[in-house]
């Protein structure tokens, strides 16, 4: 088996950037496992809310070199299981066996899928998760947004620079999204809101073509025509390699305690995956680090 680490930190979204970077800092040897592109859903955002400049892209990036300097063995791989063997954890993946004092889920969450006939169908064709890469392909063209959070009305504003029209689709009477969102989409020109309307299919032969909506106060059901679908509506925590012995909230994701610890000892959880997590871009920072001086206090001194 390779080197024994410290402590690996599974994902390298903002939260698993930040507590390899706070691990590396603390002193301990710090492995990352990722299988996919390092930055996770932020590297969709070309433009940080908050006061950290740039893209999504460039900040990942940034921290992606700054853990290099620091020492961070980058493990390219998928977690496939964690287990205790006697006073290690080993984490399988799909490139070995890892062994380690402890461990930090930071697996982040992924867009969830409304389950609608047509979405699957039309993936790639008109269905997309990601405004600000797909967004100039609609130029000019009209398109409709599921959703009432933040990321429905953030994307909604994005595409709204692209497209003729956007028609922002919620199921309840009043978004959920923070204020500053809702008053740009409030009187915006080309945005359409439509509240207490719940899409039911989306409709093309080989690209999308509209989508079929039901009022939910009246039950009556039109089509819009659009070209593009963006549904965000939450996220679903990607986590299957962690033991059942650590709790899950109903939506799935991981319990913690105040310290970010979970009921598997040496197994910690921060930012999207965790139960809690307050969604901002300041909290993936915030648990990620937090999460390391968690690891950093078990350590023997
Ligand atoms: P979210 O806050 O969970 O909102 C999901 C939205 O989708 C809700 O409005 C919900 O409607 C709706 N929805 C859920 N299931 C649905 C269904 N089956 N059919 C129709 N609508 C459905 O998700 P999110 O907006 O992706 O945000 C996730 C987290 O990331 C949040 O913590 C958010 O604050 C954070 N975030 C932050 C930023 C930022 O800081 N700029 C940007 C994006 C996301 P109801 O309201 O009726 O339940």
């Amino acid at each position: 088996m390779p080197q024994r680490h410290d402590v690996i930190v599974i994902g390298s979204g903002i939260t698993g950037l930040s507590a390899a970077r706070q691990s590396l800092r603390n002193g301990l040897a710090t492995a990352t496992m990722e299988a996919q592109f390092v930055g996770g859903l932020v590297v969709n955002i070309n433009h940080l809310d908050g006061d950290i400049p740039g893209s999504g892209t460039d900040l990942a990036m940034d921290w992606m070199a700054e853990i290099g300097d620091l020492g961070a063995n980058n493990i390219s791989a998928t977690a496939v299981s964690i287990r205790r063997e006697q006073h290690d954890l080993i984490v399988e993946s799909d490139a070995g066996s890892h062994r380690t004092a402890a461990v930090i889920v930071a697996s982040g969450a992924q867009i969830r899928r409304l389950g609608i006939p047509g979405e699957a169908e039309l993936e790639d064709q008109g269905v997309s998760r990601c405004a600000d890469c797909n967004g100039p392909l609609y130029q000019n063209h009209d398109v409709v947004v599921v959703g009432g959070g933040d990321s429905a009305l953030q994307e909604a504003l994005v595409l709204s620079r692209f497209a003729r029209q956007v028609a922002l689709v919620h199921r309840g009477t009043r978004f959920r999204a923070q204020r500053h969102l809702i008053d740009q989409i409030g009187n915006h020109p080309n945005i359409s809101v439509q509240l207490r309307t719940q899409v039911e299919a989306v409709l093309g032969v080989q690209a999308v073509a509209a989508v079929r909506v039901k009022n939910l106060d009246d039950e009556t059901r039109r089509e819009i025509a659009c070209t593009g679908f963006f549904a965000y509506v939450g996220l679903e925590p990607a986590c299957e390699f962690v033991p059942d012995t650590v709790g899950r909230d109903p939506l799935g994701f991981l319990l913690t305690d105040a310290g970010m610890q979970t009921a598997m000892p040496g197994v910690f959880a921060a930012g999207a995956v965790r139960s809690g997590y307050g969604g901002l871009l300041s909290h993936a920072v915030a648990e990620g680090t937090a999460a390391a001086n968690a690891v950093k206090a078990l350590q023997p001194s």
